[in-house]
């Protein structure tokens, strides 16, 4: 017996490689069985996924959780589990003054699986009127390393954004603080590196495997194209020592035509990730399936749109075989998608449309083994 049966549905998992009919038996949280022919009469409980699409549960490595302390949170249950995302990382809404309360009134209370990046500014992403890094006595590696010693089991890595109106000219400095503080704890960081004070080629030098670089895809200055629309070398170099490259799609960070240009040159995304927050949830961004959609168009078969949003951002988060796959003994995380076919639109953060044949329409979700309907947002279906 089963405590639940996801059944009749197309089973999509780019991790074990299945892609086709079949069962999934839960019981205590994990999958149990994968196999056709279980008989709903096993399991204590039902979801009848017949003309839909199981896959492992969406990971997202780029939200931010938080409200009523930054400008930028989202609900952590209601806005990104409900839309099919069962694990996600704030990429550093808190800094060591704010960790804290984050970690008591959301990371330990969701029923999400969250984790988080320690933004090297103490403050977070407090306020929209004064940047976190303008003042650079912000960036205090000491408190970030004492922090991060005491919630190693959430803080997965060390964040730092670089834009002017964030950082002003502090940039390189506080990108070697964030560097400083990352590596006495021997955690990665993640760079927001657009229209920063200095050269993305500044950037990436201080980066190394392990390291992310979110909003790949931006397409104001600092970008991973020069001026002839070629990738970087500097880029390719990082590519090449194992820094990760992560969507981030966000408010302002995607373009298609970067997007576009960039892919035709074989620059690959490792993970794709929404960046979502409280001003791209109503539009560009709505979800990480719409994101995930959004490659879709761009080229990608599902399968290998869908490995960036499980099985790889699972290995970033070093839970490879605990989520982002249906093995057997695996955490019982799914999302059940409808895959609706028709002309969709899309937009990038520039408000450049596209046409999309292909898209991921969240309709159920699965988190430990516990099933609840998900939320489907973005411009209507059809
Ligand atoms: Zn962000």
């Amino acid at each position: 017996m089963y405590d639940l049966i996801v059944g009749n549905g197309r089973v999509l998992d780019p991790a074990t490689g299945r892609d086709g009919p079949a069962d999934i038996g839960i019981t205590d949280g994990r999958i149990a069985a994968v196999s056709d022919g279980i008989a709903p009469a096993q399991g204590d409980a039902f979801l009848d996924a017949a003309g839909l699409t199981v896959t492992p549960g969406l990971i997202d490595v780029h939200v931010h959780i938080y409200e009523g302390v930054t400008h930028y949170g989202v609900f952590p249950d209601e806005d990104v589990l409900a839309s099919g995302v069962t694990t996600a990382l704030d990429a550093g809404s808190a800094g060591a003054a704010t960790f804290a309360g984050l970690r008591r009134y959301l990371i330990d209370v969701s029923d999400l699986r969250l984790f988080a990046l320690l933004n090297i500014s103490a403050m977070g992403m407090l306020d929209e009127a004064v940047g976190e890094l303008e003042d650079i006595r912000w960036a205090d590696p000491t408190r970030a390393i004492a922090v991060c010693e005491q919630h190693r089991d959430v803080i997965l890595g060390i964040k730092v954004r670089l834009t002017r109106n964030l950082a002003g000219e502090n940039a390189g400095p506080a990108l070697r603080n964030a560097r400083e503080a990352a590596d006495a704890v021997g955690l990665p960081v993640m760079v927001h590196p657009q229209a920063a004070a200095i050269l993305l080629e500044e950037i990436l030098g201080e980066l190394k495997a392990g390291d992310l670089v979110t909003h790949c895809f931006h397409g104001m200055a600092g970008g991973v194209l020069d001026g002839a629309g070629n990738v970087h070398r500097c880029v390719r170099e990082a590519v090449d020592r194992g820094v990760t490259f992560d969507i981030g799609h966000g408010k302002g960070s995607f373009d298609f035509e970067v997007a576009e240009r960039a892919l035709a040159q074989g620059l690959i995304p490792d993970t794709i990730s929404s960046d979502l927050h409280v001003h791209n949830i109503n539009g560009p961004v709505f979800d990480l399936a719409t994101t995930l959609s959004k490659f879709l168009l761009l080229g990608y078969e599902p399968a290998e749109a869908l490995r960036r949003c499980t099985v790889t951002p699972a290995a970033v988060l070093g839970m490879a075989g605990e989520i982002g796959t249906l093995a057997v003994g695996a955490h019982a995380d799914l999302t059940v998608f409808e895959i609706v076919e028709g002309g969709h639109q899309f937009e990038d953060s520039g408000g450049r449309q596209r046409t999309g044949d292909l898209r991921f329409v969240p309709r159920q979700v699965v988190k430990a083994g516990r099933a609840m309907a998900a939320v489907a947002r973005g411009y209507p279906t059809g």
